[in-house]
């Protein structure tokens, strides 16, 4: 029986650069790799892996496997998870992490019923258990009503980890590691799909998920115009980004990339204020990694003042304008 062994992080590039997510990854699986007294690889598959080998040692990695092909050039899973399965296989690790996205919910299943693993989900918080080795895995259950606990003794004990729910480690470019170009051979007759184009979204300011500060409406906001004036004239003076219940984004008041909860977008900035926000559970669950809530509701008994740190009962109409005009005055003093 293969020996497992180590910590393997399957590591993202974004715009040629390490993802976010992958330093957070690396962060969480540092700890682990520490705590097992292992160590930690990467791997990174792309068209051209670059500095990004670098960058992952510099956040923690102790090897960087790379693998460079056309067929990596963007994401698609019949390519990558040839990569990412012989990887596996030839490094036998303890503990696989991917990052809980677009790619990572794509590959993990896919590649933990290759490995003839199990695959825990968006967890949100991973630790050893030092008696047995195995990885102790928290997971949301019940759309974020409660979280629960799990272990796996399928190896190598793999996970997906929401975004924002580990920090990175400070980068540290003088950390040593080696970085390994991996000979591994795609097929690529056993890619079957192509990508014809990929449209980006025209992103204006702050990012949804680096804001430090989201200002989001729910249906009680009425329409779209006050996601443009009231909403936005906010967010701008706290350098935030606006964001929404799902209400908003399905009647077409704001795009659908600004939905935030279940079924959107998971965010965890520094403050959270959420307006008009009933505060249902497939909507906390996109929010609850905030560090400070603030709820703006007309409605005392809202749900979402269980959520919250601070809560102010009123009609948005006059709070939010109140609240903008007292903290122009602060910031201007
Ligand atoms: C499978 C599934 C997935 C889902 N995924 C998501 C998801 O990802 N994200 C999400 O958000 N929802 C999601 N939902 C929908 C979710 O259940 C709720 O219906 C939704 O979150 C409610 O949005 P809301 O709080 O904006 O609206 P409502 O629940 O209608 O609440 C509006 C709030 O505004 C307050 N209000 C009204 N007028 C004012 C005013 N003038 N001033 C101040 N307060 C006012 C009201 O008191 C109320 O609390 C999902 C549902 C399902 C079934």
């Amino acid at each position: 029986m293969a020996e497992y062994k180590g910590v393997l992080v399957c590591g993202e590039l974004a715009d040629g650069k390490l993802a976010s997510i992958t330093g957070e990854l690396l962060g969480c699986g540092r700890k682990l790799a520490d705590e097992l007294k292992e160590n930690l690889s990467c791997l990174l598959a792309s068209g051209a892996v670059g500095e990004a080998s670098k960058e992952a040692i510099a956040f923690g990695a102790d090897k960087v496997y790379t693998v460079e092909h056309p067929a990596l050039k963007e994401y698609q899973a019949d390519s990558y998870l040839q990569v990412a399965e012989k990887l596996a296989k030839d490094v036998s690790p303890r503990v696989i992490l991917i990052g809980q996205t677009s790619m990572g919910r794509d590959l993990a299943p896919r590649l933990a019923f290759r490995l003839g693993t199990s695959v825990t989900t968006d967890c949100l918080n991973l630790s050893i258990d030092p008696a047995t080795k195995l990885l102790v895995q928290t997971r949301p259950v019940y759309g974020g009503n409660a979280q629960a606990v799990f272990t796996s003794e399928s190896m190598p004990q793999t996970a997906t980890v929401r975004a924002k729910a580990m920090s990175p480690l400070e980068r540290d470019a003088s950390r040593k590691g080696e970085v390994i170009p991996a000979k591994i051979d795609i097929d690529t007759s056993k890619v079957r799909t192509k990508i014809v184009e990929t449209v980006k979204e025209e992103a204006v300011g702050i990012k949804l998920e680096d804001a430090p500060v989201i200002v989001s409406g729910g249906r009680g906001m009425g329409g779209p115009q006050p996601f443009q004036t009231i909403l936005k004239e906010l967010a701008d003076l706290l350098h935030g980004a606006v964001g929404a219940s799902r209400p908003p984004a399905d009647n077409g008041w704001v795009s659908e990339a600004l939905h935030i909860g279940l079924t959107g977008k998971i965010v965890a900035p520094d403050i959270y204020i959420a307006i008009a926000i009933s505060g249902a559970s497939q909507h906390t669950a996109g929010c609850s990694g905030s560090k400070h809530i603030i709820a703006i509701n007309k409605d005392p008994e809202a749900n979402i003042f269980r959520e919250a740190e601070f809560g102010v009962v009123g009609k948005y109409e006059e709070v939010v304008p109140a609240f903008t005009s007292k903290l122009k005055e602060l910031l201007a003093g």
